[in-house]
């Protein structure tokens, strides 16, 4: 099997609402987006405000677009980006979008109501064929190509929400975001999912303090979101190796992130916070 360049590229890594502003320039302030770029193959994980620029990007190339978009779930800054990606309204593109229904909704009537009239002047069946709406379950297991393989499981989360493992030729890449951990015991089914992988982007939206309710904060327990501290003991329970610290709170600076970043590499030396721009090669 052919191995071939395997590149992560970030372009939103913000959660909650996007955050734009001279306190967010490092970092950045637009909501999950993360691009897999596997040779050709075109894989994006979330469709938060951040696919907007690389809508734009590949545009640019003035070639036909074809990719595979994969959702951990529907709440709004994971998918807002979707109404304003360039790319879908040009026809001869080509976008397989995944996600999880919810009961007796798809995925493709779960994405339709955010394009409904009044809300969004372009109804989502308007698009036409670029865009092709599929139902994705945690768990389940797909070939993208020969070599690609894409994994699931489930988050911890308001409303649900899924983790993507995307492996190729001997290395892997887990997205891991809007989950919280459990208090006594970590999380069991996220432990095994990442095992042994080479990257692993983890929801470090709070901090431990901020989480627990102390320094006068409230108590986050219950919110669905996890915390930098809880990332390294997961990743280091899992046998997995590179931490990237991703979904920002939307109210921290970048002064804050550079704090987070240095202690969290004190702890934990192969750990990296996830900025707008920010490449990975694997
Ligand atoms: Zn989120
Ligand atoms: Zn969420």
């Amino acid at each position: 099997m052919e191995k071939l360049e395997f590149k992560i590229i970030f372009w939103g890594v913000r959660g909650s609402m996007p955050v734009p502003g001279p306190s967010t320039l490092k970092y950045g302030g637009n909501t999950p987006c993360v691009q897999v770029q596997i040779g050709e193959k075109l894989i994006i994980l979330d469709a938060g405000t951040g696919i907007c620029n690389l809508g734009k990007e590949l545009i640019k190339k003035n070639t036909k677009i074809t990719g595979h978009i994969f959702i951990t779930h529907v709440h709004w800054d994971h998918i807002h980006g979707i109404p304003f990606f360039l790319p879908v309204y040009k026809k001869g593109n080509h976008f397989r979008v995944f996600g999880e229904r919810k009961g007796d909704m798809g995925f493709k009537e779960l994405m339709s109501l955010m394009m409904k009239a009044p809300y969004f002047p372009v109804e989502m069946d308007a698009i036409g064929d670029q865009i092709e709406i599929c139902d994705i379950e945690a768990g389940q297991r797909i070939q993208l190509s020969p070599g690609i393989v894409i994994k699931t499981e489930r988050n911890n989360h308001p409303n649900g929400g899924i983790s993507y493992r995307i492996e190729h030729g001997g290395r892997s890449f887990c997205y891991v975001t809007d989950t919280e951990h459990y208090k006594d015991t970590i999380d069991p089914l996220l432990k095994n999912f990442i095992e042994g992988a080479d990257i692993v982007i983890y929801d470090a939206n709070y901090t431990d303090e901020e989480y627990n309710g102390l320094c006068g904060n409230p108590s986050r327990t219950g919110w669905g979101h996890s915390t930098w501290q809880e990332g390294i003991k997961l990743v280091r329970a899992a046998g997995a190796k590179k931490l990237v610290l991703f979904h920002h709170n939307s109210d921290r600076t970048d002064k804050e992130l550079d704090i987070i970043d240095a202690q969290a590499r004190d702890v934990y030396p192969d750990c990296v916070t996830a900025y707008e721009g920010m490449q990975i090669i694997l």
